[in-house]
Parts: C-alpha cells; sequence; structure tokens
C-alpha cells in the first residue's frame, strides 16, 4: 500500500469510526473497568470489559473527545474482543510502536489489521496520546489499576 492510499483509507477510517464509534455502550456485568483522560486535548473515556473464561467476552466505551480518540477506542475493541488480556496487551505494544516509531516501526501493518491505519497518526505527534488513550485505559482496566489514568 502506497503511502498516499495509506493516508486516504487513514482519514476514511478515522472519520468513520470518529463519528460512529463501534461498541459504545457500558457492558452490564463488566468485570473491569477504568477511566481514561488525556489533558493535553481533553479527551476522556470509559472503558468497560467482561472477562469470561480467561477471554475478553465483551468490551465497549463511553466518552467524549476528538475523533481520533473516540475512533482509536472504536478500534481497540473491535480488535481485542475475544482475545486474552496478555494477547490485548500484546497488542497495545505493537500499536504504541507504530504510533511512535511511524514507518520506522518493526511492526508489520498486516499483523494489525485494521489498526495498521492508526500509523497516519505517527504524522501528527500532537495526537499520539489520543489515540493511545484507549489502550492506556484498556490496561489499567485488565491490570486492576488506578480508577482513572492520565496520558502525562
Ligand atoms: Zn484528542
Amino acid at each position: 500500500m502506497s503511502g498516499d492510499e495509506l493516508r486516504d483509507l487513514y482519514q476514511d477510517v478515522i472519520i468513520d469510526h470518529g463519528k460512529r464509534p463501534r461498541n459504545f455502550r457500558p457492558i452490564e456485568g463488566a468485570t473491569c473497568t477504568a477511566e481514561g483522560f488525556n489533558p493535553l486535548c481533553g479527551d476522556q473515556l470509559r472503558v468497560y470489559i467482561k472477562l469470561e473464561d480467561g477471554v475478553i467476552a465483551d468490551i465497549g466505551f463511553q466518552g467524549a473527545g476528538c475523533a481520533i480518540s473516540q475512533a482509536s477506542a472504536s478500534l481497540m475493541t473491535l480488535a481485542v474482543k475475544g482475545k486474552k488480556p496478555a494477547q490485548a496487551l500484546e497488542l497495545f505494544a505493537r500499536v504504541h510502536s507504530l504510533l511512535t516509531e511511524g514507518p520506522n516501526n518493526p511492526v508489520e501493518p498486516a499483523e494489525l489489521g485494521k489498526l495498521a491505519v492508526l500509523s497516519g497518526v505517527w504524522e501528527f505527534p500532537v495526537r499520539v496520546k489520543c489515540a493511545t488513550l484507549a489502550w492506556h485505559t484498556l490496561r489499567s482496566a485488565l491490570e486492576g489499576g488506578a480508577s482513572q489514568v492520565t496520558t502525562e
């Protein structure tokens, strides 16, 4: 895929998921939840997870913020549903590398599916925290850590 194609896809996906986020709902009977806040942009969201038999059986989020924070959370819920917590955290590590290292990252885009479009965020360093907010919040929820995490 060329850089231009990826850029177009990035815009399409961010706009689509930003406007119509998937799994934008609280989960009834959630086993873990956490709240995240990105003071740099004002994005906030709460992630709800239902763990069953050692996998993320269901995941949802609610919140408000810029299109990138919403789209990234939406894509995240689609990507980690059905995965084990350890696999979800491994995916976070890959996404993080994609966002912070851009074209130099060692991750194969094919391994990430739709999440690969997030590599477009790399061109806008100020937006990286918007894109990682949902993932930091996911990790906090899975680790049962602080009730609120911030990207600072
Ligand atoms: Zn933002």
